[in-house]
């Protein structure tokens, strides 16, 4: 029995995938995938993101300035995201607040975290939100701003399991990744397993956030460099793998994803 299949978050658009782009998407069709939620990270990656949601009817595109991004962005970027957000049924993100990387500026990630979170939430888009090491600033802010009506996503959830209740309470939806399939990931894998049944979604990530090696279905390559990169494809590896962990049969996991799913993200889907 095949099911149809969500991937509440990748990065299509990203430049490793290019060259592969067409093979890449004949996999993720034979895979099932029904949707999937395309997430931009900065102004120069939005033309190419547009012009592949334009393509490819599967897309839900998503606009938004990730916080290792927000240095570089231009004095127009606010109006430039709008008119993006305008041109096409679209989501935001991926937005949110970064203490991993090195030498972040936190004010500039808040700010310009803040100031998308108030746009979805005056146009009441699902947003999705990216965040290492600020869960404890990220509630504050999502407490202190208005949020969209229609819920927002915590993508890659890996937040204190304290957490995951009152953020329900808010409005997050959690996605599982693959790369919480490694066996280091203990303590993210039991948090999922007190996400609200309501509330579970799941991603790959893609070109990110690979696998453990034996789960991967659909081994990927970058052309230039050859280093392992994530094919969107392995999209029903990580279903299998949150199937196994919740010990719930596909057959009910699958379609309570999807209604999870459209939920969160149908009134952005443009079909
Ligand atoms: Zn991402």
């Amino acid at each position: 029995m095949t099911f149809r299949l969500y991937d509440a978050h990748n990065h299509l658009q990203d430049e490793r995938l290019t060259p592969q782009r067409e093979a890449i998407l004949a996999a993720v069709r034979r895979e099932g995938v029904a949707r999937m939620v395309v997430n931009g990270s900065c102004e120069s990656d939005w033309p190419d993101l547009l012009a592949l949601a334009r393509s490819c009817p599967e897309i839900i595109p998503s606009f938004g300035f990730h916080p290792w991004y927000v240095n570089e962005r231009s004095d127009d970027w606010q109006s430039a995201l709008l008119r993006y957000l305008e041109a096409v049924p679209s989501a935001i993100g991926e937005v949110g607040l970064d203490r991993w990387i090195k030498d972040y500026d936190s004010e500039q990630q808040e700010q310009v975290f803040a100031w998308q979170l108030r746009l979805a939430a005056e146009h009441n888009l699902p947003v999705s939100i990216h965040c290492l090491q600020a869960w404890g600033r990220l509630l504050e802010i999502l407490r202190a701003e208005a949020r969209p009506r229609c819920g927002f996503l915590l993508h890659s959830y890996g937040g204190p399991h304290e957490m995951v209740a009152p953020l329900a309470e808010l409005g997050a939806y959690f996605s599982f990744p693959g790369y919480f399939a490694h066996e280091r990931k203990a303590r993210q894998r039991e948090t999922f397993k007190s996400v609200p049944p309501d509330r579970l979604l799941v991603e790959t990530d893609a070109p990110d956030q690979l696998l453990p090696a034996e789960r991967i279905r659909y081994p990927l390559a970058d052309t230039a460099s050859g280093k392992p990169l994530n094919h969107p494809a392995n999209l029903g590896a990580v279903y299998d793998f949150v199937a196994e962990l919740l010990a719930e049969p596909l057959e009910s996991l699958a379609p309570r994803v999807e209604e999870n799913f459209v939920r969160l993200f149908g009134r952005v889907a443009a079909h």
